[in-house]
């Protein structure tokens, strides 16, 4: 990082921030900054600055930090049981299985596992499992998927994710996916006349991509094409789900029934966990041995994601995502009226997108590193999109004061 770099830190950090330099694999670029403990929408690092979380982690701490309703589950259970393989049943898997069935509606089955990309990877190995029950052959057991996606980082789940950017240098990667464009109506129907979709996978609201929704009708109409050629609808829930665009699962105001969800980030609030859920057409397609995880529905993260299901369901926790993400777009309108930085604010919910202007574009990043220095933690979506996915309880003041401290590091970005 360069000398007169905002974020640049004290040099009691430096020693530790080593640490992550000499032993990581460099794969991340993380800034020089190291967080010591969060309360609801505050963070503080360990120089005792502090912090508003616009952020939540990537759209993982959907109720804040240290939430004491989490805490509580988490503590209990770590003092009975933290693992029993998948050879002994344990009690928090096995409800939360029946709420989220419950939940979703259209869901029959759940399998448990720990990340996104393995709900996906999962996901993915039920449509081709699928496929070849209906006698199939392998070169009919397409996927398509899209342009500006992100689905994780995988072998199977990076080919899904149709960005060169993640997929540069792992060739060969698995056959079977096809790419179009997003919202590509025309695109999507000369891809069905192929005869060999298996499967249409997308995310209701793309995150990585830029924080781009789907367009009005193009889920439904993906589903029509689906049900049309005989394919499965695969929605990839993994940051859009839990409560985030202001219903529980994204897809519910698209007015679709998918065949198969995936869940991960929000679903723990912050513990690791990850589910696919399975609709009717393929909640028996897996049977004994065809797939399988060591720790994925342990009772430690189950516990804690009833809990937060429980909570991210709450009429109240959702009416708070409406009235904050329409805080957050007024808070952001006024601010462009000043400094004219955006060329639109998009997104639905709390999972807001500010696009920007040409002049700006590429410097996502650098305008990071002041939301920094102006004590807000900020992520981008690419490099030309802010990303605003804060907690999903954030209070009035911290909605407020993030606007506040936001204003004052893009005054300080343009006056570099
Ligand atoms: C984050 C994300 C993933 C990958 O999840 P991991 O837990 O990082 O493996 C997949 N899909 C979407 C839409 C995501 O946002």
């Amino acid at each position: 990082m360069h000398a007169h770099d905002p974020s640049a830190s004290p040099s009691a950090d430096s020693t530790l921030i080593d640490l992550g330099k000499r032993y990581w694999l460099p794969v991340y670029r993380p800034r020089d900054v190291v967080l010591d403990h969060g309360k609801g929408s505050r963070v503080w690092d360990t120089q005792g600055r502090e912090y508003v979380d616009f952020g939540a982690g990537i759209a993982v701490n959907a109720l804040g930090h240290q939430d004491p309703d989490l805490l509580e589950a988490l503590t209990t259970q770590a003092h009975k049981l933290w693992h029993t393989s998948n050879v002994f049943y344990s009690e928090p898997p096995l409800h939360l299985a029946e709420e989220l069935v419950s939940a979703a509606g259209f869901a029959e089955r759940v399998f448990l596992c720990n990340s996104g990309t393995e709900a996906n990877e999962a996901a993915i190995k039920l449509v081709r499992k699928w496929a070849s029950s209906q006698g199939r052959d392998a070169a009919k057991r397409v996927i398509v998927t899209f342009r500006g996606s992100f689905h994780g980082r995988t072998l199977a789940a990076v080919t899904a994710t149709a960005q060169p950017k993640y997929q540069e240098g792992y060739e060969p990667l698995p056959g079977g996916f096809r790419y179009l464009d997003f919202n590509d109506v025309p695109a999507l129907e000369a891809a069905f006349a192929h005869g060999d979709v298996a499967a249409v996978m997308l995310e209701p609201v793309q995150g990585e991509g830029g924080v781009l929704p789907a367009a009005p009708g193009f889920i439904k109409r993906a589903r029509e094409l689906c049900d049309e050629y005989g394919a499965l609808l695969v929605l990839d829930e993994i940051q859009c789900g839990m409560g985030r665009t202001g219903t529980l699962f994204a897809h519910v105001q698209d007015e679709v029934t998918p065949d198969i969800v995936t869940l991960a980030k929000a679903l723990g609030g912050g513990f690791p966990i990850g589910a696919m859920l399975a609709g009717p057409k393929v909640a028996e397609t897996m049977q004994f041995g065809a797939h399988g995880t060591t720790f994925g529905g342990n009772p430690l993260g189950a516990a804690v994601a009833r809990v937060a299901l429980r909570k991210l369901s709450s009429p109240e926790l959702l009416a708070n995502v409406k009235r904050q993400s329409q805080a957050l777009r007024d808070g952001l309108a006024r601010i462009n009226v000043s400094l004219d930085l955006f060329d639109e604010v998009r997104g639905r919910g709390l999972m807001l997108g500010a696009v920007l202007k040409e002049a700006h574009k590429g410097k996502a990043g650098t305008i990071l590193d002041f939301a920094a220095a102006h004590g807000l933690l900020l992520l981008q979506a690419g490099p030309d999109v802010l990303r605003f996915v804060p907690a999903l309880n954030i209070s009035d003041a911290d909605i407020a004061e993030g606007l506040a401290r936001l204003e004052a590091a893009l005054r300080a970005y343009l006056a570099a």
